[in-house]
């Protein structure tokens, strides 16, 4: 029995500081790197890592330092140790039986007749696992030595390292049916035959000198999948009784972060025969007693794993004195979460300035804040009370700067009424729209963005570099609107859009305009394999010095006889995908966006436009994980949605779109949204998600996406046609329009055109069909 350290963290960064992985592994696909080149990056990178992480305080044999490397997702390399992928993946099997790199990277990605893994939402933040296929065929068996060759690896350089594996419950209880099984098919009843390879799993690890393990079980955290509180603690009952009787293992440690564990959760794991628990103290609270916890470690979750702020010192170790109250054999500090949703360092960004840096903490702070609390709890509050004053003196100043709070933007929220969250009366908009926009039946329409090619971008780098000066740019913008404009009247498109352009990103764009948001230069974070996105940090009084779009929009309008759309990012997801503050309720933080944008929207409709679209794609992702705070996320995120649009005439048509098509989830939230039309995805699944729309009664006019962007492939004619004829036949065809699921964004331009023009045949085939 080795002892657990006083301090540690749920989980590192693993693209590497400069996104070394992404590079490596993409070199890799592209055939221009060998697998055994790529192994050896890897290997580079999680050495570099583990000394790193020692650097900053953490120990190196005393298994505080978690080896949570992956390839492309956690939720992944599960599906490959136990034997788990579908069956269109068993003939990759190598020779011994295992799944190697390229089991993995086909499930991840697709090749040929081997459709890749479904990708979806963890819990509530923007990075995606992939969703694992379970089904009576389903055989769980050892298939992957990759953990224990990354313990032994780290042994043979000097560390003992503490492997990270998400649960078995977890796993379960985030797998969707195999296309084989039942629609009523329950993942989470294979537990009984998942845990003997969880079993042999542990004993690899511990063969291979882990003193510890990690399993990952957030889903005891979460009311947002397919099984009641009650279901998943008796599941993680079953599962630590199984392992924790296990002979040959590696001490057990379980973390359940993202939210406060459930109380069934905490009882049975408090009493199971495990050695540790780590709770998320940062959005849950302090449990009361339970029983059995005196023979555990606890670590508390005191230090915030998903901001970036460096926060309140005093307090998270306040927090931790009261977990001492709670009567567990020891009392260690961890992070809430992992930290693979900050990025690495903030002494890369060197060109932010220097007092908004002095405030933040990005995973390499947060560790040597775990680093000092632990000396706390060793020595003392004495022994650390200079960097708890230094915490609180930054936050001082943070508080007391200006820009944090705006007197202005503040009188401007606090002012607010009722009447400035409603729209005029439906009906009569719907009379004025349709009176001043002489639109034809089931209008065809795009989402917003046209292909960002390779020109786009070398012209924005270039006019970034200083290479181009702005009147350069702005000509080419100018004449890559015109181009699009052009295309959309060629394929007599009814309502037009300018393309996009002018955006690296749909919320960065307007961060960098907005007053409030820095950017960073190196802070990218994982979003889904290698892909990562770099979040604005959100830090002070929302305010919109000079109009945003306008210049675009009038420039594309003047050059159309037809309406074209204006086009903006609505509150809830320029929040959802930025580092927001962390000391006033997102509600407040939500209203000053949405004023901006209320401005921008009387700015686009003073130049002529008449149709504008807020995006909302991330309206979904943000939805609390606990049912009883969900009521209060969507009134506040609904609200600054409305807030934003409500002061748009009744003549002016308002548009959202949202990405997902768990339509049904959130449904009263999207009718609530109030817009005139919303556009949704709908064509993976074949406009099954008509159905959800025709049942709730849905008022406004809708959109559901008839060719999956996501894809090269050209769809049919008859393909779109089905899709759309289908709503028609569902739904008033008065509401109906005809667009693709998403922006055009990541396409190329020659299946862009042909997809298009099918779509628009497809529309004129189903509006014969109508006026006969
Ligand atoms: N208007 C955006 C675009 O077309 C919407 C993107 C999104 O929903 N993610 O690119
Ligand atoms: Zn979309």
């Amino acid at each position: 029995m080795t002892a657990f350290p006083a301090g540690t963290i749920l989980g590192y960064p693993r693209i590497g500081r400069r996104r070394e992985l992404k590079r490596a592994v993409e070199a890799h696909w592209a055939g221009k790197s060998s697998a055994d080149e790529l192994e050896s990056t890897a290997a580079e990178l999680r050495a570099a890592t583990r000394r790193r992480l020692a650097d900053l305080g953490l120990g190196r044999t005393d298994s505080s330092i978690p080896e949570s490397f992956s390839y492309y997702d956690q939720v992944l390399d599960l599906s490959v140790a136990l034997g788990a992928l579908p069956t269109r993946f068993q003939n990759l099997r190598g020779a011994d039986g295992s799944f190697g790199l390229d089991a993995l990277f086909t499930a991840a990605r697709g090749v040929g007749e081997h459709a890749p893994l479904e990708m979806t939402k963890w819990f509530d933040t923007n990075y995606h696992y992939l969703v694992p296929e379970i089904g009576p065929e389903t055989a769980f068996s050892l298939s992957s030595g990759r953990f224990a060759q990354q313990v032994a690896e780290a042994r043979a350089d000097g560390f003992t390292t503490r492997p990270v594996l998400v649960g078995p419950v977890t796993f379960l209880a985030l797998a969707k049916a195999s296309d084989e099984a039942g629609s009523d098919y329950r993942p989470l009843d294979r537990l009984e035959d998942v845990l003997p390879v969880y079993v042999e799993l542990l004993a690899s690890l511990r063969a291979a000198g882990a003193d510890w393990v990690q399993l990952d079980e957030p889903a005891l955290v979460s009311q947002s999948l397919p099984y009641a509180d009650a279901e998943l603690a008796a599941a993680a009952e079953r599962a630590y009784a199984v392992l924790g009787a296990a002979a040959d293992r590696p001490q057990i440690l379980v973390a359940a972060g993202y939210a406060q564990l459930s109380a069934q959760a905490w009882s049975v794991l408090a009493a199971a025969p495990i050695e540790a628990l780590a709770i998320d103290l940062t959005r849950g609270s302090l449990p009361a007693s339970a029983s059995g916890l005196d023979s555990k470690v606890l670590v508390a979750g005191v230090v915030d794993g998903r901001n970036i702020w460096r926060g309140d010192l005093a307090a998270a170790f306040d927090k931790l004195e009261a977990a001492r109250g709670l009567g567990a054999a020891q009392v260690s500090v961890g992070t809430s979460t992992s930290l693979q949703h900050v990025p690495h360092d903030v002494a890369d960004e060197a060109q932010l300035d220097e007092r908004l840096r002095s405030w933040l903490a990005f995973a390499d702070q947060k560790v040597e804040q775990v680093v000092v609390l632990a000396r706390g709890l060793v020595d003392g509050r004495e022994a650390i009370a200079a960097d708890l004053e230094a915490a609180t003196a930054a936050l001082a100043d943070r508080a007391a700067a200006p820009g944090v709070r705006v007197d202005a933007v503040r009188a401007r929220t606090a002012s607010l009424a009722a009447a400035d969250f409603e729209r005029g009366n439906e009906e009569e908009r719907v009379a004025e729209q349709t009176a001043a926009l002489g639109l034809p039946v089931l209008p065809t329409t795009t989402i917003g963005s046209f292909p960002q090619t390779g020109d786009i971008r070398r012209a924005r780098a270039a006019h970034a570099k200083g290479e181009i000066d702005d009147a350069a740019y702005e000509g080419f913008l100018r004449e890559e609107i015109s181009r699009v404009i052009d295309l959309q009247h060629d394929l007599d498109i009814d309502v037009l859009v300018h393309g996009e352009a002018e955006r690296n990103d749909m919320v960065q764009y307007f961060a960098e305009l907005l007053d409030g948001f820095a950017v960073t230069q190196n802070g990218w974070v994982q979003s889904y394999g290698s892909r990562a996105t770099r979040p604005s940090i959100l830090w002070g009084d929302v305010s919109r010095p000079a109009p945003m779009t306008v210049r675009w929009a009038e420039y594309a309008q003047s050059l159309s006889q037809k309406h074209v759309k204006g086009m903006l990012t609505g509150p809830v997801t320029i929040l959802a995908w930025s580092f927001v503050r962390d000391d006033q309720p997102l509600a407040e933080t939500a209203n000053q966006v949405g004023l901006a944008l209320r401005d921008e929207i009387a700015d686009l409709e003073n130049a002529g436009i008449q149709i504008i679209q807020v995006d909302e794609p991330a309206l979904r992702e943000l939805l609390p994980l606990k049912a009883d705070d969900q009521a209060a996320y969507l009134d506040w995120s609904v609200g600054s949605f409305r807030l934003a649009t409500a002061g748009a005439r009744n003549a002016t048509q308002i548009h959202t779109h949202l990405c997902y098509s768990e339509f049904s989830v959130v449904i009263d939230a999207i009718t609530a949204l109030d817009a005139d039309v919303t556009s949704i995805e709908a064509a993976r699944s074949r406009g099954d998600v008509i159905d959800d729309i025709r049942d709730s009664g849905f008022p406004h006019g809708v959109g559901p996406g008839v060719w999956d962007i996501h894809s090269p492939r050209v769809p049919s004619v008859d393909e779109q046609q089905a899709i759309l004829q289908r709503a028609v036949d569902a739904l008033p065809h008065q509401l109906v329009w005809a667009n693709p699921d998403c922006g055009l964004k990541t396409r190329g331009y020659d299946e862009t055109v042909e997809s298009l023009r099918n779509l628009v045949a497809a529309t004129k085939n189903v509006r014969a069909g109508i006026s006969a």
